[in-house]
């Protein structure tokens, strides 16, 4: 009997992509302007940058949206898309990236990039790693949806684009794990740099494709006995 072909969904930042793009934009590019604005020095800037993030929280749209925070920073002035790409260097792929999805394709299966990050985002990461010919669907959730991967209507509506064959991997526990698998979507923890990785976590997607390759794929609904 053959294997089922299932439909893939894969977080891209910390599960595909290093977090080094996204950290320098938010990290270094924006504090850089802040700093330069307000006669700060760099280090104040970015203070303040982290505790306006962490005000507004990762489960607000607004987190992700670079208008927002040129706005809130008083920078409305820059051109918010040139000021992303000026950082796309530092885009990196994961080593294992390219091979496990090139097999994971050739098996069958569908895949799918899910993403929280902005549009703007996810096109120079998505175009500056060549990932498009990989994936069926390139979903910015946050700028395509108007939602967050931790409300549950993001991973309802994947699932009723995906059908019912979904299974999901990504770095984030409560976007990537906890909220699909309270959905009943198998979901997977890819924990590569961690020490110690949380229990059940899998270390690269190499390890993933092990876990599709063996009969222990779980059908719908159900948690992989292994996690
Ligand atoms: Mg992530």
């Amino acid at each position: 009997m053959g294997r089922r072909s299932l439909s893939i969904s894969f977080d891209l930042d910390g599960t595909l992509t290093t977090t080094s793009f996204a950290d320098s934009v938010w990290l270094e590019g924006l504090p850089r302007l802040l700093a330069e604005k307000s006669g700060m020095s760099f280090e104040s800037a970015r203070q303040t940058c982290i505790e306006a993030y962490a005000g507004v929280g990762e489960d607000s749209l607004l987190w992700y949206r670079l208008p927002h925070w040129l706005g809130h920073f008083g920078l409305e002035g820059v051109d918010g898309n040139s000021f992303i790409e000026g950082f796309s260097s530092r885009v990196e792929l994961f080593d294992d990236v390219l091979p496990v999805l090139e097999a994971l394709r050739e098996e069958g299966h569908d895949l799918i990039l899910f993403s929280n990050a902005a549009r703007p985002f996810l096109n120079v990461e998505v175009a500056r790693c060549a990932l498009e010919p990989y994936f069926a669907a390139v979903i910015s959730v946050s700028d395509d949806w108007g939602l967050v991967k931790s409300d549950p209507r993001a991973f309802l509506k994947l699932k009723s684009l995906a059908g019912p064959d979904l299974v999901h991997v990504g770095d984030h526990p409560r976007f990537d794990c906890q909220v699909p698998r309270s959905l009943g979507i198998p979901a997977y923890l890819v924990s590569r740099d961690h020490r110690p990785r949380p229990e059940g976590a899998l270390a690269s997607l190499h390890e993933f494709l092990r876990l599709m390759r063996s009969a222990s794929v779980p059908g719908p609904g159900r948690t992989n006995p292994q996690l």
